[in-house]
């Protein structure tokens, strides 16, 4: 019996959602007392294939196809089935990434197991905590049968990395040119250099309080000096002002970075639902009576265009001292 995790790359590399996802699993298999296998796919280096061992993983199984470089949910689909099937897998561990969540669900029915999607944290007595109804509501789940596939919500487990080294052996997977029937016919890298959301562990975020796109040069350079990544209230990204890849809230991308600086933004329902599990939350906003003040840790009353230039400031200054 083994827990087998999927442990995502990016560009050859693992992400950091891999080392969460794994060391996730391994909680679990030492709850279950089964082995922890992880399986990667695509183009990844010997070193980092053997570094999940820091997140408790004793062998990695690579599929090193290139055309896994890219996830179709077919050819994934068949990937984490030769694998489980090569680990003789009873739970199967996802990141609930856009790739945990197309997956998941087809090898849940495929293999006839039972899928907990979302979940933030291992189960107590066989019970999944899970956030529901966006962020308001906590639910505990209790799955049916042992044969489970997880997916654990990006930035919700902390987890510590020690200094194991795992055990690398090829995958074979029978794929073909069907599972692979798509056009790639452009590429844009809208964050380039910047962490997507959903894996964002600092976000500087703004809203229509900025009066126009002009004027995001100020919320770049905070973004800039912090390594942050950059989001906006729905508003901006309808009319345009920012793309719509950085729109967070019910409607947009949900995030639970460790720090989310809202910067004219009014706190609406809508918006907080998808930031309100930031651990985190700092509000500038010239308007005392914002509701986003009532879901903040920190909040400052001012104008912006006078505050994030001055916070910009006092960061470059800690920073180089
Ligand atoms: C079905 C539905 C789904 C929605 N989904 C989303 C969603 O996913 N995400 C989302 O964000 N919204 C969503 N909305 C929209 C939401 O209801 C709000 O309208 C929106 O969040 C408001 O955006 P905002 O805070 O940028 O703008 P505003 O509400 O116009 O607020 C601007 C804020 O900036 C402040 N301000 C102005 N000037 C300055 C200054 N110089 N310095 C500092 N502060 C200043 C103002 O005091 C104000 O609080 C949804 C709405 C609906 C109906």
């Amino acid at each position: 019996m083994s827990v087998l995790v999927l442990a995502e790359c990016a560009n050859g590399k693992l992400k950091k959602n891999a080392f969460e996802a794994a060391a996730f699993a391994s909680g679990l298999a030492a709850q279950t007392g089964a082995d922890l296998v992880a399986v990667v796919l695509g183009s990844a280096s010997a070193d980092d294939l053997a570094s999940l061992g820091k997140a408790g993983v004793a062998r990695v199984l690579h599929a090193s196809d290139s055309r896994l470089d890219r996830m179709t949910s077919t050819s994934y689909t068949k990937a984490l089935q030769s694998a489980a099937d090569a680990a003789g897998a009873s739970i199967i561990v996802l990141s609930h990434s856009s790739v945990g969540k197309t997956i998941a669900p087809r090898i849940a029915v495929r293999r006839n197991m039972t899928l907990v999607p979302g979940v933030s944290a291992l189960p107590e007595n066989g019970t999944f905590r899970k956030s529901m109804f966006s962020g308001k509501a906590w639910g505990d789940l209790k799955p049916e049968g042992d044969q489970l596939v997880i997916t654990v919500n990006p930035n919700t487990t902390s987890f510590t990395l020690g200094d194991g080294v795992a055990t690398v052996e090829s995958l074979a997977v029978e794929l073909s040119d069907s599972d692979f029937d798509y056009k790639v016919k452009e590429v844009v890298n809208e964050s380039a250099g910047m962490t997507p959301l959903p894996e964002a562990e600092l976000v500087v975020s703004a809203g229509r309080g900025m009066k126009g796109p002009e004027n995001w040069g100020i919320i770049e350079e905070l973004a800039g000096e912090l390594g942050a990544t950059t989001a906006c209230s729905r508003p901006v990204a309808d009319i345009g002002w920012r793309p719509h890849h950085e729109h967070v809230g019910q409607t947009g991308i949900a995030i639970k970075p460790n720090l989310y600086i809202a910067i004219g933004i009014s706190g609406a329902i809508q918006h907080l639902a998808g930031v309100n599990q930031s651990k985190c939350i700092v509000v500038i906003n010239k308007d005392p009576e914002a509701p986003f003040f009532k879901a903040a840790d920190y909040g400052i009353v001012g104008d912006a265009f006078e505050v994030v230039p001055k916070l910009t400031e006092a960061v470059r200054k800690l920073k180089n001292s």
